[in-house]
């Protein structure tokens, strides 16, 4: 039987999924997470086998890209079975990609099985190239290792795109080496805003706020920035650097609002699914699924009636000078 696609009440067609299998990480980023933690007991979290089946139901529903975040996805234990388990769908060609989002630092360690899972690209998220400032905006991380990953990820064949947040008065000064670093080794590269999510202790959100159209205007200075028409049906919006043909990605959600062509949901590693990254409207998938273990039917009813309420938008806003729309989750529960 074909199942009818995932539309929302805008005529969006959801075909965009972002799983986080963990809420645990081992790195305690700054704009991420306070450095005392508190994770979700165990039993809380859905099992790989729940996890399988619940992506699995998405891609039943028209999903075509899944990407797996977190936390830290490659902390999770065992997380290469389920890896493993969704090639199949990519292999029988119903989903079209696999992907990840990690801070780098297990990837020497799992490159090759990620490849030969079938992954073809990864993220990776990398703030800085200069040790002592990566071990202070990760506050546990270790850059050498990330680097080492890196290198092993492109040495697997995996294509690695760049994450940096731009801080403030934190990695202003590095915005040309990180571009010429990203060019030379074939990487792609985007900046990201910081976002008001979760309590992240004494850190200072304004303080860390450095608007991208700035960062956009100092980058103007070197070089001739073409913009790219080309859209990924995400919250992406990309330039040419002519001089050396790198093509570098913004995400502003706050200078720049990009609801209007949102194709995804993301599912927490609880199985709560929220249909907005900045609204707190969520649905408990969780139940239906543990509820009715041999039918698929009632999850796949709870995905339609959450889809049905996906917002039009999110309402970060930095503009009052205080962080308006503030999230009262982290970022690593709903996956960045
Ligand atoms: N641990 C993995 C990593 O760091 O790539 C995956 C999860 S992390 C939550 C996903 C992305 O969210 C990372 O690129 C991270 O830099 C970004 N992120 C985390 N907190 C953020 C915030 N408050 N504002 C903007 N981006 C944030
Ligand atoms: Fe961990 Fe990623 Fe959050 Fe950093 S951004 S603390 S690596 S989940």
């Amino acid at each position: 039987m074909t199942e009818a696609p995932l539309i929302d009440p805008f005529q969006r067609a959801i075909n965009y999924l972002r799983v986080s299998v963990t809420d645990r990480c081992d790195f305690r980023c700054v704009y991420c997470m306070s450095e005392n933690m508190t994770f979700l007991p165990k039993k809380e979290l859905l099992t790989l086998e729940e996890l399988d089946r619940m992506c699995s139901t998405f891609i039943d529903l028209g999903v075509e890209k899944l990407r797996i975040t977190g936390g830290e996805p490659l902390v999770r234990r065992d997380i290469m079975t389920f890896f493993n388990a969704m090639a199949r769908h990519l292999e029988r060609g119903a989903l079209k990609e696999l992907t990840v989002t990690t801070n780098g630092s297990q990837l020497a360690r799992f490159a090759g099985d990620l490849h030969a899972a079938g992954m073809r690209r990864i993220n990776v998220s990398l703030d800085t190239l200069d040790e002592a400032k990566f071990a202070e905006v990760t506050r546990w991380g270790r850059l050498p290792q990330v680097l080492r990953g890196i290198d092993a990820a492109q040495q697997a064949g995996l294509r690695v795109k760049i994450n940096v947040v731009a801080i403030k008065g934190f990695n202003e000064d590095e915005l040309f080496s990180l571009a010429e670093w990203c060019a030379a080794r074939d990487m792609d590269l985007t900046f990201i805003e910081v976002m008001p999510m979760g309590d992240i202790g004494n850190e200072n959100r304004l303080g860390q706020y450095w608007p991208l159209k700035d960062l956009r205007a100092r980058l103007a200075e070197r070089y001739t920035l073409t913009d790219l028409a080309e859209r990924t049906g995400g919250p992406a919006r990309y330039v040419r650097l002519e001089e050396t043909g790198q093509k570098i990605g913004f995400i502003t959600p706050l200078t720049h609002n990009f609801c209007e062509s949102c194709n995804r949901v993301r599912l927490t590693c609880t199985g709560a699914l929220y249909m907005c990254l900045g609204q707190e409207d969520m649905a408990d998938l969780r139940a239906p699924l543990r509820s009715f273990p041999e039918t698929d039917a009632p999850l796949k009813e709870a995905i339609r009636a959450a889809i049905s309420l996906k917002p039009k938008g999110h309402d970060f806003d930095y503009s009052r000078q205080r962080p308006d729309g503030q999230m009262s989750r982290h970022m690593s529960h709903t996956g960045g």
